[in-house]
């Protein structure tokens, strides 16, 4: 870091990281009548500059052009949000509050406070500030028209989203940035909000450590572009930096902590997506891409979820090659995708290997079994809508009941449990309050501190725990 000391700032709560968790802990402290402070790594990206171009829109809005992957059995590709908005500003938008299962298990297990009616009114707070709604069968679009027809012959349970999205016209391109601003991630809503409020907002500061005093938050210091450095003094600090680099964070600053679970306990939601030809024109690239759900294997661990695209998506991911991938392109109108995702039971790890992450992450034999069941489940879902041909992502002549993990091309789009969260301080790295343990003012508020897998996306689990934290430090705990 430069020596260079550009500005000091004083405030009374630093947040770092402006996606599902920083920006709601902000614009509620600031709105409180709290002094803010947010520091965003990313830029803020115009709208009007979002041209849906899959290269151009991964370069400018994704965290290495989208190229993080995991290291391991199989590798796996993580791709992250960068900017104001964090991973929301590029995510499909849906919308699922935590299983009542899960938050049972969370109490059971790690000791939390999380009640279905203690979260209650922060999950309705949450839904009101991003107009989180119902997707239309209309705007669904013929993609989410086949698998519902597979489903409703199979008689498995079904659902459309709920999306956080006002007025979507539908054109299909969540994760390249919304074109209309429709989609209401946290870079729209809780950020303005923030700084209408009085929050200073300050983009490209990368913080680099946090500040400790005689066993209390002081501060944070930030790179800005440019290499100079930031001093921001504050005596709360809220740390939402994301499952990957909040515990690169911690490390640097030497908070690792007691527990030896900083770092560790990387879930993940493995997913993969099956592609089917029908005779029928399905156009995926119209609609909403991520807007139906097959819930009917949820208890065990299996998620039906679908994202389709644009033909430069199919392109990419459709799991075949040469000649046969080229004829399944030109009937691209024909084309119909849906995704699988595990709930898994497998974790991984994130250490620093310079400045970029090291992700490790094995894939245990009960997920594996996982995903051949819900292969198999794609492949009854397609033939009872009719397709024609169905395409695997398996290798050519691999069934899914044989499938090696070496065989799986997957993604994955929500870490979690990095920094997770445990009553008992040997256990985790921050309470059930997400006040990290052993430390007085500093707390995290991201996907690191949920202590599992949810079985269903997390923005809105994020969001409300970071909206119960910001809550009960302006009923003052004496922290703010
Ligand atoms: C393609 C895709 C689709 C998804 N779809 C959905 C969906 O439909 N529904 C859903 O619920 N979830 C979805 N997710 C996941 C969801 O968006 C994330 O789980 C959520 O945004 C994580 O919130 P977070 O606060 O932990 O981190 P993020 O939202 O990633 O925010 C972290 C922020 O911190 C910044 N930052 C990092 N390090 C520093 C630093 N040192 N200094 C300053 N700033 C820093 C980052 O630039 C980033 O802006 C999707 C994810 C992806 C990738
Ligand atoms: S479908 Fe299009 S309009 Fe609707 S939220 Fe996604 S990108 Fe925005």
């Amino acid at each position: 870091m430069s020596a260079r000391l550009a500005q000091r700032l004083q405030a009374e709560v630093c947040v770092i990281g402006s996606g599902a968790g920083g920006a709601p802990v902000a614009a509620e402290l600031a709105e409180g009548g709290v002094r803010v402070a947010l520091l965003e790594e990313g830029a803020w990206h115009d709208p009007d500059h979002f041209t849906a171009r899959s290269p151009e829109m991964l370069a400018r809005l994704y965290r290495e052009g989208g190229q993080t992957f995991t290291l391991g059995r199989p590798p796996i590709m993580l791709p992250l949000g960068r900017g104001i908005g964090g991973t929301t500003l590029i995510n499909s938008g849906t919308c699922f509050r935590t299983p009542a299962h899960v938050l049972a298990r969370w109490q059971r297990e790690y000791g939390i406070e999380v009640s279905e009616d203690s979260l209650r009114p922060c999950f309705e707070r949450v839904e009101e500030a991003i107009s989180v709604d119902t997707v239309t069968p209309e705007l669904a679009g013929g993609n989410a028209a086949v698998v519902r027809r597979g489903a409703e012959r199979l008689r498995w349970s079904y659902g459309y989203l709920r999306r956080n999205a006002r007025g979507c016209v539908g054109s299909g391109v969540c994760t390249l940035g919304c074109p209309t601003s429709a989609k209401q991630h946290t870079g729209i809503t809780y950020i303005p909000r923030a700084q209408r409020a009085g929050a200073q907002i300050l983009t490209g500061a990368q913080a680099k450590r946090v500040l400790i005093e005689r066993g209390r938050a002081a501060g944070v210091l930030a790179r800005l572009e440019g290499g100079a450095t930031l001093e921001v003094r504050a005596p709360t600090v809220v740390v939402a930096a994301g499952t990957i680099n909040t515990p690169l964070l911690l490390k640097r600053s030497g908070l690792a902590g007691r527990s030896g679970q900083l770092g560790r306990n990387l879930s993940l939601h493995p997913a993969t997506a099956v592609f089917a030809r029908m005779d029928e024109i399905v156009d995926m690239a119209r609609g909403v891409p991520q807007s139906l759900y097959i819930d009917h294997f949820a208890e065990q661990g299996i998620m039906l979820e679908g994202s389709a695209g644009p033909p430069a998506y199919a392109a990419l991911a459709l799991p075949l090659t040469g000649a046969r991938h080229a004829e399944a392109m030109r009937a691209f109108r024909q084309l119909a995708v849906f995704g699988l995702m595990v709930s898994d039971s497998s974790r991984g790890s994130v250490a620093a290997l310079g400045s970029r992450p090291l992700i490790r992450y094995d894939m245990n034999a009960a997920d594996l079994q996982r995903f051949r069941d819900g292969l198999v489940r794609m492949r009854e879902l397609f033939s009872a809508a009719g397709a024609r041909e169905i395409y695997l992502p398996l290798p050519a002549g691999v069934d899914p009941e044989m499938a090696r993990r070496r065989d799986l091309k997957l993604m994955a789009f929500h870490p979690l449990g990095t920094a997770r969260a445990h009553a008992r301080p040997d256990q985790g790295v921050v309470d059930g309050s997400l006040a990290v343990h052993g430390l007085r003012g500093l707390y995290i508020a991201d996907g690191s501190v949920l202590p599992s897998s949810l079985g269903v996306n997390p923005q809105l689990t994020i969001m409300a725990l970071a909206t119960r934290l910001a809550l009960s430090l302006l009923e003052g705990d004496g922290s703010v």
